[in-house]
């Protein structure tokens, strides 16, 4: 009995811990998490049109301290944070590529960010494929919002 108690407590967490991230559902959160990604300094999210960049990439790359090549290879599409795994394939709203690329969720600022886009704080090591790295994402994102 207690064991059947244990496997149901372990299947409930795992169902609370799965449920898509509120930004996925929510457009106006959505928007405001997008929002402050742009303006935060530490973060600046872009460029908002990737066909018209603007000096968004020179910015960057003096920011890192390194090459304009060197920054456009930094994208939120290969970064450590974007979650394009299956299981938020299914939390997205219907269509999520284009011709630049593809909508994923960002772990670290919690929108739905874009493949061509990058920020400050991009990180190497993405995107995240698979549904167990992305859990784990979640799971360690619950964590330090309960710690708030
Ligand atoms: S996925 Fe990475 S590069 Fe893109 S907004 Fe999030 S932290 Fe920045």
């Amino acid at each position: 009995m207690k064991m059947l108690f244990e496997n149901w407590r372990g299947f409930l967490t795992e169902v609370k811990n799965l449920v898509c991230p509120p930004a996925t559902q929510d457009l106006e959160l959505n928007t405001k998490n997008r929002d402050s990604a742009i303006h935060a300094e530490h973060i600046q999210y872009g460029p908002l049109n990737v066909d018209e960049p603007g000096d968004y990439w020179e910015e960057i790359a003096e920011y890192w301290n390194t090459t304009v090549e060197a920054a456009m290879a930094s994208k939120c599409g290969n970064c450590t944070a974007f979650d394009i795994s299956p299981r938020m394939k299914e939390c997205m709203p219907g269509e999520t590529s284009d011709e630049d690329g593809e909508l994923g969720y960002c772990w670290m600022h919690h929108f739905k960010c874009h493949s061509a886009r990058s920020c400050r704080t991009w990180a190497k090591g993405g995107p995240i494929e698979d549904d167990d790295i992305s859990a784990d994402w979640q799971e360690r994102s619950n964590i330090s919002d309960e710690n708030e």
